[in-house]
């Protein structure tokens, strides 16, 4: 049985300028030493390397000494062992930007939220492992039942966007504007909109605020929902998501505004944000953005990477994720959420051509499961989702013996207060009706 996933092979035999970070080489505990002192922390490397993780972040245990010295034959014997130990009390939730070694063991393979209704599902578990980033944990445990525990395998996988904003600056934000804007009797102001890529503290925010929680599958539907309740939207962590729904929903250009937390009133004029139906905040998924500081997974996209794509194979298709920015959206002749993603390609007809704008280890995956077409990464070079790539298996077989012999380590808890006012947020997007749009078509 391989052990070694094709990501990390093709790591291993890249040459340098192949891969986005030489770093990728090491192991991830390498890592958990800045994290003491030693410089600013980091995500470790791959899409999000360069943005730093906030001061707030929990901090886990060193990872045993024994875990870092094993082979990765024995590091997944020791995880199939113990997971067959742990039986039907085991729930392993696998999302899809993970590498192979992991998602090998996934019960559930998903997006984050689909992930989270899973484990819900699954009652009889009484321990949820979410091979996933920090707010999705967050999230399976808002929706999980009292008597199950969630447990992140590492604690660094924390995801840059959603650190992009926090519950101090939202709240200052949310003040200005309420000065600014006024109250109206009749209909809101403004409705604060959170994408599930946020923290459970955001999301309560925008329960206890009339607002909702959004996902890039039903951005559009909970936006036209927020304009009928309110003037604005305020709309939060993913600027790109946000102007490419706003885009979809003809909200002109000069009516959409970006907010930059660390600026007065987010580097706006009165007037500005008076005249605003939408309200961006400055953030971003580098992995989908190739800016520093964005999601640095689909910050990685462009336009010229899309015209090479066309310019080799005529006639391709590219789909693209929408935190993508609006000119790559805007370039590509598809976009849509990365579950929309999988299924446009696979009931395509064999022989398509698919140059695909999302993270690389679900697009290596999904063109080994349709050998009939070509599916390729728009990206030439191989940049994992840094934050993903912190769930070694060495992690995941250290947190499954730890359940094993009874212990509890790298647990995630949401207050229940927060639990309430976010369940709030979540149950205003699930009431919401139809089912996720498709794929929106560009051209
Ligand atoms: S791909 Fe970007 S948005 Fe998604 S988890 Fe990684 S850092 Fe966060």
């Amino acid at each position: 049985m391989p052990t070694t996933d094709s990501i990390t092979r093709k790591i291993q035999g890249a040459a340098t300028a192949d891969v986005c970070s030489d770093e990728l080489r090491w192991d991830p505990w390498a890592y958990d030493a800045p994290r003491r002192g030693s410089r600013l922390p980091v995500y470790g490397a791959g899409a999000s390397q360069w943005d730093t993780i906030p001061r707030s972040a929990p901090v886990q245990r060193e990872i045993p000494e024994r875990y870092r010295a094993m082979a990765p034959e024995e590091v997944a014997a020791r995880i199939g062992a113990a997971r067959a130990r742990l039986g039907f009390r085991l729930v392993i939730l696998g999302h899809h930007y993970q590498r192979d070694e992991i998602i090998r063991w996934a019960d559930f393979r998903g997006d984050s939220f689909k992930l989270s209704q899973q484990a819900a599902g699954r009652r009889e578990a009484d321990y949820i492992v979410f091979c996933g980033v920090h707010f999705m944990a967050e999230s399976a445990d808002i929706l999980a039942a009292d008597h199950q525990r969630v447990i992140l395998p590492n604690m660094a996988a924390g995801c840059s966007m959603a650190d992009m904003a926090d519950e101090a600056q939202v709240l200052a934000c949310w003040r200005q504007l309420d000065e600014i804007l006024g109250r109206r009797e009749d209909r809101a102001a403004a409705v604060p909109v959170t994408y599930m890529n946020s923290s459970a503290a955001l999301k309560a925010f925008c329960g206890e605020r009339g607002g909702v929680v959004c996902t890039s599958s039903n951005a559009t539907r909970v936006l036209e929902w927020s304009f009928a309740r309110g003037e604005r939207v305020l709309f939060f962590p993913d600027e790109h998501l946000g102007r490419n729904t706003g885009d979809k929903l003809g909200v002109p250009d000069d009516a959409m505004v970006v907010w930059d937390p660390r600026r007065p009133l987010g580097g706006n004029s009165v007037e500005a944000l008076r005249g605003a139906r939408l309200i961006l905040w400055r953030g971003w998924c580098s992995v989908h953005v190739f800016w520093r500081g964005w999601c640095s997974v689909h910050a990685r996209f462009t336009t010229t990477q899309i015209a090479e794509a066309r310019r080799r194979y005529p006639g391709i298709n590219v789909i693209v994720h929408p935190e993508c920015r609006r000119e790559v959206v805007a370039a590509a002749d598809l976009d849509g959420s990365t579950e929309l993603i999988l299924e446009t390609i696979a009931s395509a007809p064999p022989g398509s051509q698919w140059a695909v704008g999302t993270e690389i280890n679900m697009v290596n995956r999904l063109a080994a499961a349709h050998p009939d077409k070509l599916i390729f990464c728009l990206d030439p070079v191989i940049c994992p989702c840094s934050t993903m790539y912190r769930i070694h298996p060495a992690y995941l077989a250290w947190v499954l013996e730890a359940l094993v012999d009874g212990e509890v380590v790298n647990e995630i808890v949401v207050t229940d207060s927060v639990k309430a006012s976010a369940r709030v947020a979540l149950d205003r997007m699930l009431a919401l009706p139809g089912r996720p749009a498709p794929a929106a078509a560009r051209r």
